[in-house]
């Protein structure tokens, strides 16, 4: 069958939903999209305005090669639509010059030639006086870096794909995904559709969707936490994005608006989210507290009283690398989970591997340290 005529479904169009479905639809595909809820909701894994885009990786350099093609597709959407997705503010990462993120940056730099600037202790109290480092810290500015803003591309996405004829199911949630004879049957509350390929992205929803799956993704509780600075140091010219690896991996981005930073945890600090339908979105007064501790110590001009608080959900692997392929048992359908943290960044490049799996049952990424053939630690 030509990929043309294939027709795919699309379970969950999140963030990688939203990706498969455009690329997907791009290349002639017949696309039916499923979800719970509708492209841009704020009740899973996306949301909050901003997700920083880097193209040094401080967890694997192996994910260089995809960072630079889910670049070029960033460049690709933006000029199809004429939607400002991402804003290239760069990505300043700090921490000891002995953790091994910091190597694994270097590396990654090292490896593939990428724009950046290290800048000692006093360069980066004079360029950006709103950050604390200690003895021993190292600072790596990540020039190919800055901002995307999350809800508006996963809308744009959508959108793209609806232009080019695919068909989204909003409100509508997939109870069953059946292999049948050369295809695979996808069941809701109002009936079933057979599709030759299904690619399944549910997010947090995983193991609710697929209670067999051979591997365990851990799905946790995310606080997004929004902080007003006290002083100009945070409006300079220059708002890039920040990383620190240690002693306790936080991160944080200057809203585009121009009047707060979101700060975020890493995910030994996550919580459990239990049931993802039953989401306690509620901050308590004690999960505070590590902000605080962060504030005085790294950001000294921020309020340490936070002026908004958001809780979303995601998916992590024992490895933290994501699970990208066929899934066992079920050769038609397509699966891309446990993003760890680290997806949003690399949506239209996994978006794009999921339509090159989908109709031609593989891709000329590089995707073996990610794929789940033959994978048996997730
Ligand atoms: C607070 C926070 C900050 C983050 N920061 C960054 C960052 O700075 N940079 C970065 O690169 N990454 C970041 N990430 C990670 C990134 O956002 C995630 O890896 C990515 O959004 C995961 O995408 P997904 O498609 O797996 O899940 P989602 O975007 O949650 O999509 C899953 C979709 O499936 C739908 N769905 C689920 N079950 C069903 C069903 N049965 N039927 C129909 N629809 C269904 C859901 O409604 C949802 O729309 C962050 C994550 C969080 C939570």
């Amino acid at each position: 069958m030509s990929a043309a005529r294939k027709r795919v479904a699309v379970v969950g169009v999140g963030t990688m939903g939203s990706q498969a479905a455009w690329r997907l639809a791009a290349r002639g595909a017949e696309v039916v999209g499923y979800d719970r809820f509708a492209p841009g909701h704020d009740r899973s894994a996306a949301g909050g305005e901003t997700r920083i885009f880097r193209s040094a990786h401080f967890e694997d350099s192996r994910y260089v090669p995809l960072l630079k093609h889910a670049d070029a597709l960033y460049e690709q959407l933006q000029q199809e639509t004429g939607r400002e997705l991402r804003r290239l503010t760069g990505c300043l990462l700090m921490g000891p010059t002995e953790h091994h993120q910091m190597a694994t940056v270097l590396q990654s730099i090292a490896e593939h030639g990428l724009d950046h600037e290290v800048l000692d202790a006093e360069a980066l109290a004079k360029r950006f006086p709103q950050y604390r480092i200690e003895d021993g810290d190292a600072a790596v500015l990540d020039r190919r870096a800055g901002f995307i803003r999350p809800e508006l591309t996963i809308q744009t996405a959508a959108r793209r794909a609806e232009q080019l004829g695919a068909v989204i199911h909003r409100y509508t949630t997939v109870r069953e995904i059946v292999p049948v004879a050369n295809g695979v049957e996808i069941r809701t509350d109002t009936g079933s559709e057979r599709f030759d390929t299904a690619v399944v992205t549910p997010g947090p929803w995983v193991n609710d969707l697929l209670p067999d799956l051979p591997w365990e993704v851990d799905i946790r509780r995310l606080v997004s936490a929004w902080f007003v600075p006290t002083t100009n140091a945070w409006f300079g010219e220059e708002r890039p994005a920040f990383i620190r690896t240690a002693p306790t991996h936080c991160y944080g981005l200057p809203s585009p608006d121009g009047i707060s930073v979101k700060l975020g945890l890493s995910q030994a600090l996550h919580r459990p989210a239990g049931d993802p339908n039953e989401l306690d979105r509620t901050v308590q007064p004690e999960e505070l507290e590590i902000f605080s501790e962060l504030i005085g110590r790294y950001l000294p001009d921020l309020h340490p009283d936070p002026t908004r608080l958001s809780v979303y959900m995601e998916g992590y692997t024992g490895s933290s690398r994501p699970l990208v392929g066929p899934l066992p048992g079920a050769e038609n359908v397509v699966l891309l989970a446990g993003f760890s943290g680290h997806g949003f960044k690399l949506s239209p490049a996994f978006g794009d591997i999921a339509a090159d799996l989908a109709l031609d049952g593989t891709s000329s990424q590089p995707i073996d340290f990610i794929s789940t053939v033959g994978r048996t630690e997730a």
